[in-house]
């Protein structure tokens, strides 16, 4: 039985109890619904994987209340630092060469000599982390492949009975996972677009590389640069189309502006066309979608663009990969 609690002082404290007991707890981040586990455990954090059905290959994000803490376990360089001051608590995560001492399970980083950490911006996960007091490892609360959890209820939905507690905070305000950029060379690449636009990044520390949009970029194998970069991801059930200026008879919009007049079932990601208000939307959104449609025998998700900049870029991105063919 996976039990529900609000996210107050009792709960947070019932959630890191369980946490330093090695069970896995669901708990609300900036970003999405984070699964969490203690990083330092080979059971626990296996229990992540298997709770998931993640392939082992797919590395972990280790959550920290603070960058120090985050440098016990990894090397912060310069550029590092300077992006932890401008970003975290923020939605950005860095992948750095792990430390020899390191604490994190080699199972977590999936072998890799490198570790992906991050301090997340939400008050409940930093009040769960001060408590814990032990780095935890955190992919987001759904089954792999799926569409990302936005509320405790997405949560339940995949996990139910395999996990032992979610800690309801409400909605996540972000609604998209995390920038992921590789700082290990020169210059920065970027593994991931997310919740931190790229431009506020290069505001920062200047030109990062950046990989060819998904679809363009080749045969949907994951990268060895990210090993966990599926093409097909956030997938709904129904196919999705990109690119749609309307709806046919059998399909759901999912619209991003005024919607073409004569579409049936729509959920509007933001009709004054904001790229904050629609990233918060997407998930929620596809998984509406996903069931109203399916309820009412329509066969595809047709997806209006989305500009390519700011969270544009990461709203793309995951519409893309729910649109790439199933592995
Ligand atoms: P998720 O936790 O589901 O949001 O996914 C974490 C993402 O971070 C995946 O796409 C991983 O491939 C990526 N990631 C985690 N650790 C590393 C690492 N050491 N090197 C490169 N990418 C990583
Ligand atoms: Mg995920």
């Amino acid at each position: 039985m996976t039990r529900q609690v609000a996210a107050d002082d009792a709960g947070i404290a019932e959630a890191a109890r369980l946490l330093r007991a090695g069970a896995l707890v669901a708990f609300p981040t900036e970003t999405v619904y984070g699964l969490g586990a203690d990083a330092t455990s080979e059971a626990a954090v296996e229990a992540i994987f298997r709770a998931k059905g993640r392939p082992h290959f797919n590395p972990l994000i280790c959550h920290y209340c603070s960058a120090d803490e985050a440098g016990e376990d990894v090397v912060l360089g310069g550029l590092a630092r300077r992006l932890a001051e401008h970003f975290w608590p923020g939605p950005l995560t860095l992948v750095l060469a792990r430390r020899p001492a390191s604490r994190i399970r080699q199972l977590a980083g999936a072998g890799l000599s490198t570790l992906a950490v991050r301090v997340p911006a939400h008050p409940v996960s930093l009040a769960l982390l001060r408590a814990v007091a032990l780095p935890i490892a955190a992919p987001s609360a759904n089954r792999s492949g799926q569409v990302s959890p936005t509320t405790a209820q997405h949560v339940l939905d995949g996990l139910s009975g395999r996990i032992a507690l979610v800690l309801d905070g409400g909605p996540t305000e972000v609604g998209l996972e995390s920038t992921v950029l590789d700082l290990t060379g020169e210059p920065a690449v970027l593994l991931r677009p997310g919740g931190v636009p790229l431009e506020a990044i290069e505001a920062v520390i200047g030109s990062v590389r950046r990989p060819l949009p998904i679809g363009l970029a080749g045969n949907g194998r994951p990268t060895l640069q990210s090993p966990g970069l599926l093409v097909s991801h956030y997938a709904p059930e129904l196919p999705v189309r990109l690119d749609a200026r309307m709806a046919g008879a059998d399909e759901a919009l999912l619209a991003f502006g005024p919607a073409p007049p004569g579409a049936g079932l729509v959920f509007q990601l933001s009709g004054r066309r904001d790229l904050g208000e629609a990233a918060s939307r997407l998930f929620g959104g596809l998984r509406t979608l996903d069931a109203e449609g399916r309820r009412l025998g329509l066969r595809r998700i047709a997806a209006m663009t989305v500009p390519e900049h700011g969270l544009g870029l990461a709203i793309n991105d995951r519409l893309r990969r729910a649109a790439a063919p199933r592995g």
